[in-house]
Formats: structure tokens, sequence, C-alpha cells
């Protein structure tokens, strides 16, 4: 059990948690079975394991896009299993930035609004939504490009406003799956770095890969096999 002290620094904490799929008539599949970690305040950590391993079930839990079928999460110290679907959806917007590996932008808006949609959902006036976009397209390096749209910018671009937009609610933690996996080296590594940057700025980064270079940069790594935790090196 964590002291008082110890959980002040928690962002996000899977308890025992299991995850199983029933799939018509075949066996349960156990995806993840007893995983335990915490996400501390600040922490860059890195889940790595081979394709099929569990990496994206367990993001999407600790991102409350999914519930585990045993077990608990937490975040920010608030249960996840006792918070009602709207009360998740408005932790998720407010606290969590999503980057995915498909980029996920829309394609009709400018960089500048698909940075600035989820500020949308959170209410915030229109000039202070496009000011802070427009910041954090600086800050991605894409500060000359605010009103091209998504296929007007290459996948490394892309991907730099797709991190952008995951920041836009200063979220207390950005999940990445997989982000580098439709780039090439260069443009890779240049998301990278900027992860780097955000940590180095406080931000708490947990990047899921099956890549051990792409691992490196993070300063805590879990490695997963078969939905389990098989060894931990905690910086
Ligand atoms: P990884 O991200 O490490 O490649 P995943 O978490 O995506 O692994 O998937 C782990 C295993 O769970 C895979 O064998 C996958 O086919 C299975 N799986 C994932 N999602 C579902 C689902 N919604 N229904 C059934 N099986 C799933
Ligand atoms: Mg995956």
């Amino acid at each position: 059990m964590s002291s008082v002290n110890e959980s002040a620094n928690q962002v996000v904490r899977l308890d025992n948690v299991s995850k199983t799929y029933f799939l018509g008539d075949n066996e349960p599949y156990r995806v993840l079975k007893k995983v335990n970690l915490t996400v501390h305040i600040n922490d860059f950590l890195a889940i790595i394991g081979p394709s099929g391993s569990g990496k994206s079930t367990m993001m999407h839990l600790m991102g409350l896009l999914d519930v585990p079928s045993q077990g608990r999460i937490w975040f920010k110290n608030q249960e996840a299993n006792k918070m009602s679907d709207s009360q998740l959806a408005k932790l998720r917007n407010k606290e969590i930035g999503f980057v995915f590996q498909q980029f996920f932008l829309l394609n009709y808006l400018s960089a500048l609004d698909n940075v600035a949609l989820p500020l949308v959902y959170a209410g915030v006036p229109l000039a202070e939504r496009r000011l802070r976009a427009a910041k954090l397209l600086n800050l991605v390096g894409l500060g000359h490009h605010l009103h091209h749209h998504p296929n007007q910018l290459s996948g490394g671009q892309q991907q730099r406003v797709a991190v952008a937009r995951a920041l836009i609610n200063r979220p207390a933690l950005v999940l990445a799956d997989e982000p580098t996996g439709n780039l090439d080296s260069v443009s890779g590594q240049k998301v990278l770095s900027l992860f780097t940057d955000l940590h180095q700025k406080g931000q708490t980064i947990v990047l899921v890969t099956h890549d051990l270079q792409v691992a490196k940069i993070a300063e805590k790594k879990v490695y997963i096999k078969d939905g389990q935790i098989i060894k931990r090196e905690m910086g």
C-alpha cells in the first residue's frame, strides 16, 4: 500500500488489471494479466513489447478509453471504475492527450483548427483557442504552417500537429501509441526529440512502442510479453 505522500505524486495507476476478450464460442482470451503499474508526475515511461503483447490495450486502459475486466484504475487518485461515462469523458478530454500512429487529423480543418478543436468542447472562446493553438504549433516547429491542411503536410509534420493537439488542454498525461510507426527515421527522430523537450519542461509521457531504438529516449521502461510485465527499468 502506498502512503498519502506517495499517492499525491501519481498520475495513473493500474492495480491488478486484467483484460479478457470473449470472442464467439472461443475460449476467453486474456490480453492483460494482473498488471500493476504506476505512472508518476513527470515520468517519461516507455511500454515496450512485440506486436500483439497487449501494449495498445494497456494504453487504452490508462487513457480511460476502455475498462478492465478485473482490477482497478486510478487517475489522479480518482477511481475510474466509480465514474460515469460522462465523468470519464470529461476527465479524458481535460487531462489526457493522445497521439496515435495514424495521426487522426481532420483533413477539412487547417492545422490551427485541428489543434484548437479540443478547446471547442472545453468551452474556450475562439480568440483564445486560436492563440493557444498557434503557440503550440510554434512550439512543435510549425509556426509557418498554421493554415495548411493535413494533406498539404508531410507525415512528420502531421504527427507534430497531432502532438500540439494532444497538448492543447495542458493534460496531466500524454499517451503516445507507436507515434513514429508511420514515419521515416528522420521525421521520427524529430517527433521523438519533441517528446524529450516536453518531458524536460515537466510533461508526463507514456510512449508505447515495439522498437527498442525508439524506447531509448524514455527514462523508465517496462517490457511486456503475452499481457504481462516481464521486466522493469525504473530509471
Ligand atoms: P499490441 O498493441 O501490443 O500490438 P494489442 O493490445 O493491440 O497489442 O492486442 C493484444 C492482443 O489482443 C492481440 O492478440 C489482439 O488481437 C487482441 N485484441 C485487441 N483488441 C481486441 C478486441 N477488441 N477484441 C478481441 N481481441 C482483441
Ligand atoms: Mg498496438
